[in-house]
């Protein structure tokens, strides 16, 4: 049970990550009585009129939150980003076809692996010179491609993309970790992907955006549940959809919406970057891992230079109730992320803890 007295703690978990208090609340209460049915929502036919009217509330807000005009199709599928990694290059690569890819980190690869075995695929630029710890920049995009993959933010390093690539082929970006933080114009993107845990919603459900137009023309044989137009044609139900991920990111979405939506959390999200940024560049103890103008607002990474006094920094932190700091163990140090529901209080919070820790032990 949730009570008053449960101690406050300060979630920076990379994902899945921290969600709206209220949004827990209303998400728990469906789970005993939803909509007033005396049902669970664990219990009832995704076909119900009560759940139709969930999922097109969350697919209406997709589209809303990104401003997609209407040949884009919202689709919310199981199988996580990962499977999109193998989904975008099935149903966009045309058997005779080259795709491209923008290397940056862990993700992007794996995804430019499932690429590689649907068909040809080109790596335009990459930053695995530099442990990607930058964004590749003044690539010449070749005007051939069936489509450019980027990975709009580097969830592990804690890069960004600040500027899109202006593309001369369709652009697909995985946004699993940055999506409706900051504003885009989805419209831009043939397709755009995001995993729901880190900054929507849930695990469970995977959000896919696409422009319908861009299907149909890979000269391939679809298997039905890879098919993104067998998917669309059954309204996202073609099989039972992952009903409680979806309703809580539909929960997530409309709590963004309500107070303000995307351009209301850009300044917040900014505000709590640049707050934390400042700290690290001001502390004699810690210093980040990335370049500059490719530092994340989602993802923070800091390392100290003198990893010895890492336990001390870690019992400070326990102490005032900081959990899911430490970094990537391909990055090591910390990693602070600034979803959306993060309030500004808990980056205050670890401002306060890192300048005690800079007093006690510079
Ligand atoms: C977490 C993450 C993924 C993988 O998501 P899964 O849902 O676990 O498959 C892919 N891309 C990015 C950018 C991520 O942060």
């Amino acid at each position: 049970m949730l009570t008053k007295e449960m101690t406050k703690v300060h979630n920076f978990s990379a994902g899945p990550g921290i969600l709206p208090a209220e949004v827990l609340k209303q998400a728990a209460e469906a789970c005993i009585n939803f909509d007033n049915l005396n049902l669970s929502l664990l219990e009832i036919s995704h076909r119900s009129k009560n759940y139709e009217k969930v999922m097109d509330d969350a697919r209406a807000l997709v589209k809303e939150l990104l401003g997609l005009n209407d040949n884009y199709k919202v689709l919310f599928l199981g199988g996580g980003a990962s499977l999109q990694f193998a989904m975008v290059p099935y149903n966009l690569l045309r058997t005779e076809g080259t795709a491209g890819y923008i290397n940056t980190g862990v993700w992007a690869s794996k995804a430019i692996k499932e690429a590689k075995i649907i068909g040809n695929t080109q790596v335009i630029a990459s930053s695995e010179d530099k442990k990607f710890n930058y964004i590749p920049k003044g690539y010449e995009i070749p005007a051939n491609l069936d489509y450019l993959h980027i990975t709009s933010n580097n969830t592990i390093y804690g890069t960004q993309i600040k500027q899109f690539p202006k593309s001369p082929v369709p652009l697909v970006c995985d946004m699993s970790s940055d999506i409706f933080s900051r504003q885009v114009n989805g419209n831009d993107f043939a397709l755009i992907y995001a995993g729901a845990q880190k900054n929507m919603g849930p695990a469970g459900a995977t959000m896919v955006a696409v422009d319908e137009t861009k299907l149909g023309k890979t000269g391939r044989k679809m298997l039905s549940m890879l098919d993104y137009q067998v998917h669309i044609k059954g309204d996202s139900m073609y099989n039972t959809p992952p009903v409680f991920p979806i309703y809580v990111s539909m929960l997530t979405m409309k709590w963004l919406k309500d107070n303000g939506g995307v351009a209301w959390i850009e300044k917040i999200n900014q505000q709590k970057a640049d707050t934390l940024y400042n700290e690290i560049d001001r502390n004699s103890l810690f210093v980040g891992t990335t370049a500059k103008e490719d530092r994340s607002n989602m993802n923070v990474t800091f390392v100290m230079p003198k990893p010895e006094l890492e336990a001390e920094f870690d019992k400070l932190t326990k102490e005032a109730n900081l959990s899911g700091l430490r970094g990537h163990r391909d990055v090591g140090g910390y990693r602070a992320s600034l979803y959306n529901a993060l309030p500004l209080e808990s980056v205050n919070v670890l401002v306060e803890v890192m300048q005690a820790f800079e007093k006690k032990f510079a």
